[in-house]
């Protein structure tokens, strides 16, 4: 254990080393990895030197999601006490079902969970768990919501006219839920959204009253917390007031921007939140932990319990139970999610998550002010995101990002709004800084000047 221990620091020093000098990795294409890396498993065991040299080049390889060069994902940069406490994680190598199995950590996962609860203003009858991604805590929210409509679907089966509702520009793994909790990919009702990316309200009522005309089981509201494309907010409080009308679950995705609930500049964002029946966000996105750590806050617990339990229903819930948390829980083996979260928020309290939010709005704000005053830049985004859409001197969003990517100059990706494709800057890394954001408009400034006739062989014109 000693020497892997060494092995780790080594590598783990000469990445951070690398990386100062060069924040891109080495563009691998797919199609020659294989010829550029031993990858293949063999018969034979190959020496520790060989092993040492190999992980390395592998690590060197891999693209650097921790960099000042990294834009592309919906998570990005290090913060080294989650990393404290995600390590200690994995040497503890305790899985949350039980008491006996994992002892404190239960405390520090209810601690997580009690004190965002208690932030968004619920009580004790409040509860919540981990899973292994946004997808999935949005997953357990439209089981809770199934069964909380149509009781003996567990026993029975689902019957086939249950219907949910989510946004045009909500995350894929809605419609990928439907299908898999039985309610059905074709009962998702895509919503329109306004010019801002929010779910049109008026248009989720209508359809919703022509489901209930029809014979459906309107079931489930899906509201986003920051669309994955935009990162817009829909309206919480005015969609909280249509599901209690109508008397259907109401989940936000809060996978990206949730984490606002910690800035009290910003929370306003979620307005209504303490009306919803669950809430799922994402720490590894804007709080900055190792994925995954995704949260799932639930207003009642006792859905939890009827949804996840396998034998005995909340009725029979002794005391016990509540430090027992398999019994809330998708999986039945899972890992410590709740450690690096809390180490993060021991290290800096509430106060530092506050910091962490507000600074990845204030580095958009910058952003989208030097999209608006420079003239070559066409500006897409909204306000009060943190991902920055725009294009420059009209050349195609995916080819220009193609080409950083393959140029190792720069990772970020794109979108499309309303027919429109353009560069998505997502401000989510707080190891940035202002300076960062301008370097990042300057290496695709001379990027462009410099290979002019690249851009033009893909057929641009610039
Ligand atoms: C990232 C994201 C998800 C999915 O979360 P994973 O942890 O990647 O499964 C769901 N919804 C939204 C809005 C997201 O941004």
């Amino acid at each position: 254990m000693k020497k892997s221990l060494e092995l780790f620091q080594k590598i783990v020093h000469n990445l951070l080393e690398d990386e100062k000098k060069n924040p891109v990795a080495e563009f691998v294409p797919a199609d020659a990895l294989f010829e550029r890396m031993d990858l293949a498993l063999e018969e034979h065991p190959i020496s520790e030197e060989d092993l040492a040299t190999l992980l390395q080049d592998l690590v060197f390889k891999t693209p650097r999601t921790a960099t000042n060069a990294f834009f592309n994902q919906l998570f990005g940069g290090r913060n080294d006490k989650a990393i404290l406490g995600d390590l200690l994680s994995v040497m503890l190598n305790n899985s949350m079902y039980t008491y006996k199995a994992a002892g404190p950590m239960v405390g520090v996962e209810k601690a997580v969970l009690g004190k965002v609860c208690n932030m968004i203003g619920w009580d004790e009858n409040s509860g919540g768990t981990f899973a292994s991604g946004g997808s999935m805590t949005n997953f357990m929210g439209m089981l809770m919501a199934r069964d909380a409509k149509q009781e003996d679907a567990r026993y029975k089966g689902v019957a086939n006219n249950l219907t949910v509702y989510t946004s045009a520009e909500s995350h894929y793994s809605t419609p990928k839920n439907a299908a898999f909790s039985g309610i059905g990919r074709d009962q998702v009702r895509s919503i329109a959204v306004d010019d801002w990316g929010r779910m049109d309200v008026k248009a989720l009522e209508s359809a919703i009253v022509k489901d209930l005309e029809e014979g459906f089981i309107p079931t489930l509201v899906n509201a986003t917390a920051g669309t994955t494309v935009l990162g817009a907010f829909d309206n919480v409080d005015t969609i909280a007031d249509i599901c209690s009308k109508y008397g259907i679950w109401f989940h936000v995705d809060g996978a990206y921007c949730g984490s606002v609930i910690f800035s009290k500049k910003y929370s306003h964002l979620l307005k209504g939140i303490e009306k919803v029946d669950s809430f799922s966000l994402n720490a590894h996105k804007m709080m900055g932990t190792p994925l995954t750590c995704s949260l799932l806050m639930v207003k009642d617990k006792k859905y939890l319990y009827n949804s996840f339990s396998n034998d005995a229903s909340y009725l029979y819930q002794t005391d016990h139970d509540d430090f027992n948390l398999g019994k809330t829980s998708l999986q039945c083996g899972r890992r410590n999610d709740a450690l690096k979260f809390w180490t993060l928020w021991k290290s800096v309290g509430t106060q530092g998550l506050e910091q962490m939010v507000n600074k990845q709005f204030e580095l958009a704000d910058f952003a989208r002010d030097y999209v608006r005053n420079h003239p070559d830049y066409k500006d897409y985004s909204i306000e009060d995101s943190i991902s920055v859409c725009f294009n420059y001197k009209g050349i195609p969003a995916r080819d220009l990002c193609t080409l950083l990517y393959q140029h190792s100059q720069l990772l970020v990706g794109y979108g499309s709004f309303n027919n429109d494709e353009f560069v998505r800057l997502v401000t989510i890394n707080v190891n940035n800084d202002t300076d960062v954001i301008l370097k990042f408009f300057k290496t695709i400034e001379s990027f462009v000047e410099e290979n002019k006739a690249l851009l033009l062989k893909n057929r641009l014109s610039v």
